[in-house]
């Protein structure tokens, strides 16, 4: 049974099919952010842990049976990973709640079985993945092969730890790619948990690695090895660009990056004006508003400005922030001290600007890194607190009169992740669908998310896909096979 007593079973680096201590005996500490403590000493993984992981991975990769077999026989041990993380919902969301803060009943009915579900979708397309037969002006005939791209790298931020596990490492392993997760050092244990249940359902020995440890150390290590085919990542634009780097000075390795935003919420006057505060609420006070594409600018049209800062105000008091095993709690603490000084350095910061701070805008709680959900309202395009991420409970409300400026003012921004549209005129919808520089258009809706709709910014918010079918071309290489054709009665 999940709860705040949950026992820590998983703390070493997960290789080849076992847990074992980190060569150097390294551990670090992973904190509980409800009050600071210590939760676990895990292995801290270094770069000759990584040379070990990727070497298992390599071998499993060039000559195991994963890649061999037929992708309808991974589909089939994909499906049993999936039941095995149903079954343990329970656990793995204390597991979260505990390293990350995320609430325990959400976790436990929606996200958790929600990660079920997206290892069914790609166990699913493990037998569906097919290239091409092609025409050529000639008499030849030609095919596309879409093969696995080898061994990944998986790097992966601490805000939705079990998410970026699943949406990384199922289609990854789909394809028959084997792969390395470094999961963040803030929220490392719900990844090794994984590895367990991966192995009881089958999957082979170095198919699978998880190698806790430190961004400039383990993840650097990863990036950079000539051994890796692909990196997969999810963090801050910052890293990203290291990412990147690390790439471009090794082996030129693929990438695909999803990286920060600063998404808009755009409500016109015409919205149902509940709705739209239910929203906008949702947007950014979700998961303590640690979401890359929380809706942390929020434009709303002059002609009901004044009566949503009223409501907003009235329905974020009634935003339950505390313990996140408690049923009632909508928000739980941020993830470390670090996170959370900053949240409310940024918070200071739009008061200096000259921003109006009409909600919350403090630290709560007797102990541990709980902030009050904030509003900022007169906030101007040009202040930091509307161009930088926060990641923290921290709304910023601007007014807007036209479409046109909504536009302008939606796309100001370096981030291109996503985007609400709250309004009930179809080519309001339209207009703005197609006019937001976003990679996803939320209407009349916010966080609506499934396995089959790809997922992934514009601008320096990073570039491939991560869900859907997208994902899937991230994680293979098309090969072109042509022959000459003899005595066909067609061409
Ligand atoms: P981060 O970039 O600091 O860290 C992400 C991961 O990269 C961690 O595992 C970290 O250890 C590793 N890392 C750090 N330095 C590294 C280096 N030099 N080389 C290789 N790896 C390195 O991000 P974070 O603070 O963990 O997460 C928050 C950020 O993630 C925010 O910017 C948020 O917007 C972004 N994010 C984006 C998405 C998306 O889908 N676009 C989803 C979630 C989070």
């Amino acid at each position: 049974m999940g709860d705040s007593k949950t026992e820590i079973k998983f703390s070493q680096l997960f290789i080849n099919g076992s847990f074992v201590d980190s060569l150097s005996g390294n551990t670090f500490e992973t904190l509980d952010p409800r009050t600071g403590e210590v939760i676990a000493l895990v292995a801290e993984g270094g770069k000759e842990d990584i040379d070990l992981a990727v070497k298992a991975a390599r071998e499993a990769f060039d000559h195991g049976k994963w890649p061999r077999m037929p992708g309808s026989e991974r589909g089939k041990i994909l499906m049993k990973f999936a039941s095995l993380i149903e079954e343990h919902a329970d656990e793995i969301a204390a597991i979260d709640t505990l390293d990350a803060g995320k609430l325990f009943y959400f976790g436990k009915f929606a996200q958790i079985p929600a990660i079920a579900g997206n290892v069914r979708y790609y166990a699913g397309a493990a037998d569906k993945i097919h290239g091409e037969t092609l025409k050529m002006s000639r008499e030849f005939q030609a095919y596309t092969l879409k093969e696995p791209i080898g061994v990944v790298g998986a790097i992966i931020p601490w805000n939705f730890p079990s998410m970026m596990f699943s949406i990384k490492v199922s289609p990854a392993l789909a394809v028959g790619c084997t792969v390395i997760v470094k999961p963040a050092e803030q929220s490392p244990l719900s990844a090794l948990y994984y590895a367990h249940l991966a192995k009881l359902a089958g999957i082979p020995d170095g198919v699978l690695n998880v190698v806790p440890g430190f961004g400039p150390t383990a993840g650097a290590a990863l990036a950079s090895h000539m051994d890796v085919d692909k990196v997969t990542f999810t963090g801050s634009t910052e890293v990203g660009r290291k990412i990147m780097e690390a790439s471009a000075k090794s082996n030129l390795k693929s990438i695909t990056l999803e990286l920060g935003g600063k998404s808009p919420v755009i409500i016109f006057d015409d919205a149902d004006l509940d709705m739209a505060v239910e929203l906008a609420r949702l947007a950014i006070f979700f998961n303590k508003g640690e979401v890359c594409i929380a809706g942390s600018r929020v434009l709303v049209q002059e002609g009901i400005y004044d009566e949503f800062i009223k409501k907003c105000i009235e329905k974020s008091k009634e935003w339950k922030v505390g313990d996140p095993f408690d049923p009632t709690v909508n928000q739980g603490p941020q993830i470390d001290k670090t996170q959370y000084e900053k949240v409310l350095s940024y918070i200071e910061l739009g008061k200096s600007e000259g921003a109006k701070l009409v909600s919350g805008g403090k630290a709560c709680g007797d102990k541990g890194y709980y902030i009050e959900p904030t509003i900022f309202t007169d906030v101007k395009d040009d202040m930091r607190i509307a161009q930088e991420e926060i990641f923290g409970p921290v709304m910023s409300v601007m007014k807007f009169k036209t479409i046109d400026e909504a536009i302008e003012r939606g796309n100001c921004s370096i981030y291109g992740l996503g985007a609400g549209v709250i309004t009930k005129n179809i080519d309001t919808v339209n207009q703005m669908s197609r006019s937001l520089r976003v990679g996803v258009v939320w209407v009349n809706c916010y966080f609506a998310f499934d396995p089959d709709l790809p997922f992934g910014g514009y601008k320096m918010s990073g570039f491939g896909k991560d869900q859907g079918m997208d994902s899937i071309e991230g994680f293979v290489k098309k090969k072109t096979v042509a022959t000459p054709l003899y005595n066909s009665p067609w061409l």
